[in-house]
């Protein structure tokens, strides 16, 4: 039987390793990190991505409860947009997520590499079908670069995310387990380097957001990753037949959508069974194309509206539920 290579072992290899796996292939998945970390992450996981984890068997998955949230709640400076989500999301922190799914791929028969993945893995003379799962590409660009922060914190808990929205940047602010808040955001690089990159300062240079985060606790240091750059889902012309992408590889959203994650839920989801049953890659692209193009657009288009400083016009205008709705894929079939 020939061996799937899964490069990455985030929520989108893990999913498309599980996917794999339940059709009768062997799968070979490749990690970078020697053990489980904690990753820059909203930590904010849509109703549908539980939806998928059930599918993968994660009513099996066990760990930490993780916290409802029910609210959503939008701030623009002293304007703000609330509502209540159509079904509950949750908050679990990727050090236990991406855990618990990798455990969950080894449980099943994936033999789990610790190791990076090079280009010479990737090449010809290796294996036939590659799911590549190894997340983002970095920003090549020297201007305007924008930079991710996340840390959790101790104190009161609430079940709503919220997100204050800031020029080109954004905070959110929901809880996951254990009683614990997160704090996740995006800012430009020159915005972080007037306060010499220490995110304590830059917060606290938003009074709403200062006064939202003054109960709390901080209970690790800062995590930071970048520069971040937003890329539509790709097109099978850019991709070499062989390799199925998933998750961030495949495209990646602004993520004040809260739906990468689901995305690597079902795109690796979609790419491990298409590997498996050797479904030719570009047939899958262009489903994944299809469910991604949409919200992928729609998202662009706000973040352009948050630039000119204008959406809260259109959030005022527009039900919360329609917001939400717009920046997720409608999955069905294969794909939920
Ligand atoms: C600031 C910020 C906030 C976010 N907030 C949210 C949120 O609240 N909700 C949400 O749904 N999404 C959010 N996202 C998006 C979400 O984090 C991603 O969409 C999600 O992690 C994608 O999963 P993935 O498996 O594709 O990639 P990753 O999670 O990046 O996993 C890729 C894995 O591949 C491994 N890897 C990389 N290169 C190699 C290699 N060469 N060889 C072997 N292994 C390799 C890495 O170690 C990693 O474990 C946020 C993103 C950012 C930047």
């Amino acid at each position: 039987m020939e061996t799937i290579l899964v490069v990455g072992g985030g929520p989108a290899g893990a999913a498309a390793a599980i996917a794999a796996l339940s059709e009768g292939a062997a799968v070979r998945i490749v990690e970078r990190s020697r053990q489980p970390k904690h990753k820059v992450c909203g930590e904010f996981l849509s109703p549908e991505a539980f939806h998928i984890l059930d599918l993968l068997g994660g009513g099996g998955l066990a760990g930490p409860k993780p916290a409802p949230i029910r609210k959503c709640l939008l701030r623009f400076g002293d304007r703000e947009k609330r509502w209540n989500l159509p079904e509950p999301a949750f908050g679990l922190s990727r050090f236990e997520l991406d855990r618990l799914l990798l455990e969950k791929a080894g449980a099943l028969g994936a033999n789990i590499c610790r190791g990076e993945c090079g280009a010479r893995g990737l090449g010809n003379g290796g294996p036939s079908r590659i799911v590549l799962a190894a997340g983002r590409t970095p920003s090549a660009s020297r201007q305007n670069r924008l930079f991710g922060f996340k840390a959790h914190f101790e104190g009161p808990t609430d079940d709503a995310v919220e997100l204050f929205f800031m020029r080109q940047g954004y905070v959110g602010v929901s809880p996951i387990e254990n009683g614990w808040t997160n704090v996740c955001g995006i800012a430009p690089e020159s915005a972080l380097h007037r306060h010499g990159f220490d995110v304590d300062e830059h917060l606290a240079a938003f009074p709403p957001l200062a006064e939202r985060l003054r109960p709390l606790r901080r209970r690790m240091g800062w995590l930071m990753v970048g520069p971040l750059s937003y890329s539509p889902p790709v097109t099978h012309s850019d991709v070499n037949e062989r390799l199925y992408p998933a998750g961030d590889a495949l495209g990646f959203v602004d993520p004040f959508t809260g739906s990468g994650i689901l995305n690597a839920l079902f795109t690796g989801r979609m790419a491990g069974f298409s590997a498996a049953r050797a479904v030719p890659s570009r047939d899958y692209i262009r489903e994944c194309q299809s469910l991604l193009n949409r919200p992928f657009g729609i998202s662009a288009l706000l973040r352009k509206l948050l630039e000119w400083d204008c959406v809260y016009y259109l959030a005022a205008l527009t039900p919360g539920r329609w917001l939400f709705q717009l920046t997720r894929a409608r999955l069905s079939g294969s794909a939920g």
